[in-house]
């Protein structure tokens, strides 16, 4: 009889065969009764092909870079070469046990110091870390590095981190859980740190700023040494969240520009895999005199040999992540990297602000912009004010029938500055007859929007699930597969 908890099963076909027992032993012996079994275990019975077309057929229902267009602005889903999965996955790498001493670890060492001092040439810091693993945990020991700074310096006192209003969650976020409390500025009407409200926010209790470079509005803050006079004035310390160094590598660098301490999102920028919530990696580099409060330990090298150094740890943090970090994912950053070297890196950046802005340019006669006066950097924020006005479609409804072109949708609703938002981000990988294509069905959906107001709010029609109820899910939330 089938069963009619798995569509899949028919009763006796295998996709196995087992040698024949020849251990006798008593299961009863080794297993208390109590424990044992009392019947059959429920799982399907099926063929070696049958589970290979199950897995393809649920791998396809998913949408992923190799399989088409994804413009999610802020993620920076960019193509992840496969040579960075296939040296990752040498054993050289694999068979490393983390308590391994210095003396058989020095190649690894070595790939981890490089590593730091790319970085931090990079971005123009003196130090890196690459212990924390997400970018919301870079900001988190960035806040702690402020707050030791402040410690340090008799001035406990400071207890106020400003950001602007266009910033990503995980910055109030992060400093709320870093025991600092958030002072929100405006931006203006350029979409830039309004720097009169700014003044009015700083005092003595300001510890720092914190600040997206470009913003994510996709637009380049140009008044970064004005706004790190007034902050260095009071003795507070600039962060940059660098989750948008897509934009400008080999171009500028932060450390250079005012900033004391920056994260960086190796996932992002540097082409690692991630989505599905990990894993990433979320290094610091940070400006000289702050270096002693990095996490513990750091890599360094002495007489030609690596060593990790613990040696700061009077003023160190200490550790935020069990051993170094997600090495797996540094080491397919420095593969990046040293793939691409200087120049490589730069034309990363012109490519991808080149390729934003060519859709941008594309699409303003259709979709508001509003702050298409200036170029974007590698991102662009359109809105889905004029659909919403004109026929009741809303952002939701477009980023849906995006779906149903085969794409994934783009940011929506952030930043939350712009109403209707869709922040768009193409990145450099990807070529011009993608973008055509693309900016095709952007055009033909604002058509659809006017012509058939319906299709737009019954999309997605193609998914292999159609649109679902968030609300109910988050209130029911029910992640059991129950027989
Ligand atoms: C992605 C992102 C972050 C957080 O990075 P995670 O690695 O996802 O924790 C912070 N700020 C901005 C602007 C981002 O786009």
């Amino acid at each position: 009889m089938a069963s009619t908890i798995f569509e899949k099963h028919t009763p006796g076909r295998k996709g196995y065969t087992l040698p024949a027992n020849d251990v006798d032993i008593k299961l009863e012996k080794c297993i208390p009764n109590e424990f044992s079994r009392k019947e059959e275990t429920r799982l399907p019975e099926v063929s070696e092909l049958d589970v290979m077309r199950h897995f393809l057929e649920l791998s396809q229902m998913n949408h992923c870079i190799e399989k088409g267009f994804y413009p999610l602005g802020s993620c920076t889903m960019k193509y992840n070469p496969k040579i960075n999965e296939t040296l990752a996955r040498n054993d050289a790498f694999n068979n490393l046990h983390p308590f391994q001493g210095e003396g058989t670890t020095q190649g690894v060492l070595e790939i981890m110091h490089e590593l730091q001092n790319d970085l931090a040439e990079i971005s123009g810091f003196s130090k890196v870390t690459l212990q924390p693993v997400a970018g919301a945990h870079g900001e988190f020991t960035g806040l702690l590095i402020m707050k030791a700074y402040h410690d340090y310096n008799g001035n406990s006192h400071k207890n106020k981190i400003i950001l602007p209003d266009s910033a990503h969650g995980t910055n109030p976020a992060s400093v709320v859980l870093a025991g600092f409390e958030v002072v929100e500025i405006k931006s203006n009407d350029k979409g830039l740190v309004d720097i009169e409200d700014l003044r009015a926010h700083v005092d003595e209790n300001t510890a720092g700023f914190m600040l997206t470079n470009p913003n994510t509005l996709g637009l380049f803050e140009t008044q970064v040494e004005e706004i790190s006079e007034i902050i260095h004035s009071v003795d507070g310390l600039m962060y940059m969240d660098g989750a948008n160094f897509n934009a400008i590598l080999g171009i500028v660098k932060p450390g250079e520009m005012g900033f004391d301490i920056m994260h960086y999102n190796l996932h992002k920028t540097f082409a690692t895999p991630h989505g599905g919530g990990g894993p990433g990696s979320g290094p610091i580099g940070v400006r000289d005199d702050l270096a002693k409060f990095l996490p513990a330990p750091m890599v360094d090298k002495k007489d030609d040999k690596y060593f990790l150094d613990y040696s700061h740890t009077d003023n160190s943090l200490g550790k935020v992540h069990s051993f170094f970090g997600n090495f797996a994912v540094n080491l397919r950053a420095y593969i990046y990297i040293k793939m691409l070297g200087t120049k490589g890196l730069r034309r990363v950046s012109e490519n991808a602000v080149i390729n934003a802005n060519y859709i941008q340019k594309k699409l303003e006669k259709f979709y508001d912009i509003p702050y298409k006066d200036q170029y974007c950097m590698h991102e662009f924020v359109a809105s889905g004010d004029w659909q919403k006005e004109k026929y009741g479609i809303k952002t939701l409804d477009i980023a849906k029938r995006i779906l149903d072109k085969g794409y994934h949708a783009p940011t929506i609703y952030f930043p939350l500055i712009v109403s209707e938002a869709m922040m768009i981000e193409p990145t450099e990988t990807e070529s011009m007859e993608t973008l055509d294509d693309f900016i095709n069905s952007m055009i033909e959906i604002a058509k659809e929007c006017e012509e058939n107001p319906d299709l737009l709010k019954n999309a997605p029609l193609n998914t292999p699930v159609r649109r679902v109820d968030d609300t109910l899910a988050v209130r029911q939330l029910n992640v059991k597969f129950e027989l």
